[in-house]
């Protein structure tokens, strides 16, 4: 038994919650993971199954975390949410930072969400691997949006690489879908590729454009325009208005340079003002239109499974690559033939050979 005292002041520390454990951050990381290892992967499904917002946001934090046992367990988590996921709506939404994402989100995003139609919205932010700053979380965004309870706000997974939060956005929709999720929204920005690994995690794909912004024919040339689903060009209000109705004819005309989609479809072009609530509307029966197109000839679900079957090659791709990198005598070789390269001593292509029969 204690022979302490009992503390009499109002100021003394909570039984075992250091302040160290309040203030620090590697002792919150720690605190969490505590937390996370104390409820079991069956427990944390089953509560994502049945709805359970926190669970969910605790299984989500265990994809992305780093640590091999928390993949271990994340990856049990999703074996068993996997078979009541696949349930959903999945649309990407791409365009330059600033273009009004985020604006255009919340106004979509309280018209679709009910408590029949609960949303996710997931980002994928690359910026946050390539500039260590994050391009879409760094704001306060869709402040309105968040206060719904019929939505769910996730930002971007962290990773030092695309390939890397493209896989743990895939598996978040996984989990989400399982949680009751019937609408999951993809934000990202047209950062390194990043619209590439959403166009291919999603059933409809959305284009936000500025008008007059110069970009038009960088779109076309960056083969974005012929990811594209919908064109939406934004902010076209105002003084802008008659910009924004040029562009529309611009697109529509650029548009006819590519073939219909597989299941005939025709991309089409919008006009809207997120900040005015305009168009929003349209776009949304846009899509609904689409997919209900897409789903009365199975289009959607050979869509899926075609993307499936991407993502398979992708994961193969990437963990190759991975354990090529991490392995300790291509680490260590790969610095003495970057040498050779630096002095002409080899060639790229010898070099890359040596170092491939390595592991
Ligand atoms: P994001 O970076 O793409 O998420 O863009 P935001 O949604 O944060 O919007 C960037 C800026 O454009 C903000 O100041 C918004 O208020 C503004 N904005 C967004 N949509 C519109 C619009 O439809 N019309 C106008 N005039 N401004 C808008």
């Amino acid at each position: 038994m204690s022979t302490k005292k009992p503390h009499k002041s109002a100021l003394k520390n909570q039984e075992g919650v250091s302040i160290d454990e309040i203030t620090n951050p590697a002792a919150i990381a720690k605190f969490k993971a505590k937390r996370n290892k104390d409820i079991s992967a069956k427990k944390l499904a089953h509560a994502i199954i049945k709805g359970d917002i926190t669970a969910l946001s605790r299984a989500i934090t265990l994809i992305e975390s780093a640590n091999p046992d928390h993949t271990a367990k994340a990856n049990e988590v999703l074996n068993l949410c996997l078979p009541h996921a696949n349930n959903s709506i999945r649309i990407g939404i791409t365009g330059v930072p600033g273009v009004g994402k985020s604006t255009f989100i919340e106004v979509l995003g309280n018209t679709i969400a009910t408590s029949k139609n609960k949303l996710a919205v997931l980002a994928v932010d690359p910026s946050s691997s390539v500039t260590k700053g994050s391009i879409l979380g760094d704001k306060t965004r869709m402040e309105n949006l968040v206060k719904n309870k019929n939505v769910y706000i996730r930002p971007s997974a962290a990773g030092n690489s695309l390939g890397g939060v493209a896989r743990k956005t895939r598996e978040s929709i996984i989990l989400c879908e399982a949680c009751g999720f019937k609408t999951i929204l993809i934000e990202t920005v047209g950062v390194g590729q990043s619209e590439t690994a959403v166009h291919s995690m999603v059933d409809f794909f959305l284009l936000l454009k500025l008008a007059g912004a110069g970009d038009e024919l960088q779109g076309i040339k960056r083969g974005i325009i012929e990811l594209a689903d919908a064109i939406v060009i934004n902010k076209a209000d105002g003084d802008n208005l008659q910009k924004a109705k040029i562009a529309k004819t611009e697109f529509k005309r650029a548009l006819h340079l590519y073939p219909p989609k597989n299941n005939g479809w025709i991309p089409k072009v919008l006009l809207t003002s997120a900040i005015e609530n305009k168009g929003v509307d349209e776009a949304w029966s846009l899509i609904e239109t689409y997919l209900k197109i897409s789903k009365s000839d199975d289009y959607f679900n050979i869509k899926r499974i075609e993307q499936n079957k991407f993502w398979l090659y992708q994961t193969i791709e990437d963990s190759l690559k991975s354990n090529f990198y991490h392995h300790k005598k291509v680490k260590e070789e790969l610095q003495l033939q970057l040498k050779a390269i630096e002095l002409n001593e080899t060639t790229p292509f010898a070099a890359a050979q040596y170092l491939l029969t390595l592991l």
